[in-house]
């Protein structure tokens, strides 16, 4: 039996006029300042903060200072800036409150959840038994197509 197929969201919906504007964006008032934030890194490119609602202490978002709802918009210098920084503080956001992990994650585009429509990386300390799950678990088992076919969709649509 064929799985019902839905549309996804395309990058023309993610950066539709319906996605504020960069005069509007909250994350773009904390990264010039004209909006209070725990800033826990600085950079031309990209500034780090703390979420003003933590999932758990010494949750922090990383975002580029450029205006851009989704990473496939990312300029390749953002991109680079942005996971340097990532890289270069979850040790130090773990340290900081003593976790044993982060999970680090990006909900990219509207239909993943994002609330903010301005890219940012959120790192999350995590513990042992904190309740929460791994990223598998936001999903739901189901059947999925055959990974070679995918795999060759995947390799065309980026131009081989
Ligand atoms: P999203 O759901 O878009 O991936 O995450 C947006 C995050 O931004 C949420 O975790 C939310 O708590 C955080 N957030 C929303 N508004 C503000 C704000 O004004 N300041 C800070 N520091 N975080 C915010
Ligand atoms: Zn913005």
């Amino acid at each position: 039996m064929p799985l019902p197929r839905t549309r996804h969201a395309t990058l023309d919906d993610v950066t539709a006029a319906s996605y504020a504007p960069a005069m509007a964006c909250i994350f773009c008032k904390i990264v010039g300042g004209e909006i209070a934030a725990e800033v826990v890194a600085k950079e031309p490119r990209v500034t780090a903060f703390l979420d003003v609602q933590p999932l758990a202490d010494g949750h922090v978002l990383v975002v580029p200072a450029a205006h851009v709802a989704c990473i496939e918009e990312l300029e390749p210098a953002d991109a680079d800036a942005l996971f340097r920084v990532v890289a270069r503080l979850a040790g130090p956001v773990r340290k900081a409150v003593g976790a044993a992990g982060t999970t680090v994650g990006v909900n990219n585009g509207e239909a993943t959840g994002q609330t903010i429509p301005h890219v940012h990386v959120h790192i999350v300390p995590r513990w042992p038994d904190d309740g929460a799950g791994s990223i598998h678990t936001i999903f739901p088992r189901g059947e999925r197509r055959p990974l070679a076919d995918v795999g060759a969709a995947i390799r065309r649509a980026k131009g081989g």
